[in-house]
């Protein structure tokens, strides 16, 4: 500490460039030790990385902390977030604690024999180029060892603690009691869905609680909360219909969300939803790499086949199709639609369409038509808001009415209606529905190199630079996080490492996130990183899918 603040003393004055000094050395506080594994090049470059180690005598977890894989998790999430409010008001100083979800991340690990590393990024201080080694010395001589205080036993609220582990435990117990109930997603009574905006994920305040119908209700038992009722979304056909601005598309979104744990206050801590549950939606202007879509659109225009489908510039019909067997092919066992992100052609063709335009002339078999398939052959159930069409009540196991922001359950009325009113449409199938065959990846086709060695990751929620590449990620809504995106960018440049000339991506991701599961954080980027957060392989897949240029054949 000491040599630290003689260091910054001395280098007071001097070019950036001498800020180097202190990189990569080991830095001994009382309570903790420093690293800086990174110093900027300049005053303007991304921030400088830095870790702190804190002993486990002095942070002193109680045993439940980390006494499940859930529990751990939150920690150390928690312990990100704590260190997080208290380096809040300096700009200079960040941690990368996330939003309302509670992701594996990078940002704060904890050591087998319970020490805390925290990772954190630490603009250091300048004058225009002039190192200013005094306010770095204030920097990291007594702001961080007081942000530091703020994880250690003399200051950790110790219920809040267990609040966050207790809520996020109970959120993956939760979650993996859906199988064996039978269910594909479950909303837990005085759940809050709505949110404040399209850019504030935190719960709309005076929003009318989630209440689940009667007929729909179950009993779960959480680990920590005991008993909660809520509905239960069963495995097969379920359709969200009901008026414009009744809450379809806010249960449909909370559903989506519910692959992941949420922060305690969030509303959506009792929203728990099947792990292999993916957004299908449309998405023109997208790029498809050899997709069989044709099990949805048969052959195009001109004798274009659709077995091997690739664009540059998908429709949005077509683009919907590429994603559901792209969601397919990662081993989605649910799918999500909603109408407002749909393609009408690709969701419905009624039976005046069918008259007026003849099968021979329309390549689209729609999804009305393939949706008891994907439930009876491929075992995928589907969550469907559909509020415009009724051609859809002939397929429904469950339909669920949302009325003023509350489900009731119209189930029988809609059978009945279905019986009454029949569409007069007719089935449009064509082959039986397989299960789609995985493709292979030339890994060459990925090129994460801006130039030549220098590998280039940069990430938004909607965006993933990589190489020269910009990848669209708007339409992938399951993404929560700017640091998951940060992963699968890494990810990407593994896979484009890979020796073979062809590998099936899939197992390959699976392995790299199992990795990341065990704490291998470093082996991603080659370095200390603070700010990575677990992907699904879903995600993962769904970008290597956007990337144009990207090379896959049909196995
Ligand atoms: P729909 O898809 O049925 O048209 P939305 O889900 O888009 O309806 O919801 C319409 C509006 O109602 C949104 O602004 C949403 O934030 C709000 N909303 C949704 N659920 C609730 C609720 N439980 N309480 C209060 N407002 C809600
Ligand atoms: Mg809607």
């Amino acid at each position: 500490m000491r040599e630290l603040e003689s260091v910054l003393r001395r280098i007071d004055g001097r070019g950036y460039k001498a800020y180097r000094e202190i990189e990569r050395r080991r830095f001994r506080f009382p309570a903790f030790e420093l690293v800086v594994d990174h110093v900027q090049g300049d005053p303007f470059a991304a921030p400088s990385r830095a870790r702190v180690r804190v002993s486990a005598g002095e942070v002193r977890l109680p045993r439940s902390a980390t006494a499940s894989p859930a529990r751990r998790r939150a920690a150390r999430d928690f312990l990100a977030r704590v260190f997080a409010t208290a380096v809040r008001d300096h700009r200079d100083l960040a941690i990368d604690a996330g939003g309302q979800t509670v992701l594996d991340r990078s940002a704060c690990l904890i050591a087998p024999d319970g020490a805390v590393e925290l990772r954190f990024t630490v603009g250091l201080p300048a004058a225009g180029r002039r190192i200013l080694g005094r306010k770095a010395w204030e920097l990291l001589g007594s702001v961080l060892p007081r942000a530091v205080e703020a994880v250690t036993a003399r200051r950790l609220d110790l219920d809040a603690l267990e609040r966050h582990c207790a809520a996020v435990e109970d959120q993956t117990d939760l979650r993996e009691q859906l199988a064996a109930r039978g269910l594909v997603a479950f909303v837990g009574d005085g759940s809050v869905l709505p949110r404040r905006s399209g850019v504030d994920d935190r719960p709309l305040e005076g929003a009318v609680p989630f209440g689940s119908p009667p007929s729909l209700r179950v009993e779960l038992e959480a680990p920590n909360a005991g008993p909660v009722t809520g509905m239960g979304i069963p495995h097969g056909i379920t359709l969200v219909v009901g008026g414009g601005f009744h809450g379809k598309s806010t249960l449909l979104r909370a559903i989506e969300t519910g692959v992941y744990d949420h922060v305690p206050g969030d509303g959506r801590e009792r929203v728990v939803t099947d792990p292999a549950a993916v957004k299908n939606r449309a998405e023109d202007g997208r790029a498809v790499t050899a997709v069989d879509i044709s099990p949805f659109i048969g052959e195009l225009p001109h004798g274009r086949s659709t077995h091997a489908f690739t664009t540059d510039l998908a429709s949005g019909s077509t683009s919907q199709a590429a994603a559901l067997v792209e969601a397919l092919e990662s081993g989605a066992r649910t799918l999500l639609l909603d109408e407002d992100t749909s393609a009408t052609n690709f969701m419905i063709r009624d039976e005046r369409m069918q008259a007026l335009v003849e099968k021979a002339k329309e390549p689209i078999t729609p999804f009305v038509d393939r949706i008891r398939e994907l439930r009876d052959r491929l075992g995928v159930s589907t969550v469907l808001v559909m509020g415009g069409s009724g051609d859809y009540l002939d397929h429904a196991d469950t339909v669920i009415q949302m009325d003023a922001y509350r489900p009731v359950d119209v189930t029988e009325r809609a059978h009945e209606i279905a019986r009454t009113h029949p569409t007069g449409r007719r089935e449009e199938h064509g082959a039986e529905l397989e299960p789609p065959r995985p493709r292979t990846l030339d890994p060459r086709s990925i090129r994460p190199e801006r130039k030549p060695g220098r590998i280039a990751v940069k990430a938004s929620l909607e965006h993933l630079l990589l190489g020269r590449s910009d990848i669209d990620l708007r339409a992938i809504e399951q993404l929560a996080d700017r640091s998951q995106v940060r992963a699968i960018g890494w990810i990407l440049v593994h896979l484009a490492r890979s020796r073979d000339a062809r590998i099936e991506p899939l197992p390959v991701i699976h392995d790299i996130l199992a990795g990341l599961e065990r704490g291998e954080w470093d082996g991603l980027t080659g370095h200390p990183d603070g700010d990575l957060a677990l992907p699904r392989a879903a995600e993962v897949m769904a970008v290597l899918n956007r990337l144009r240029g990207v090379r896959f054949s049909r196995g």
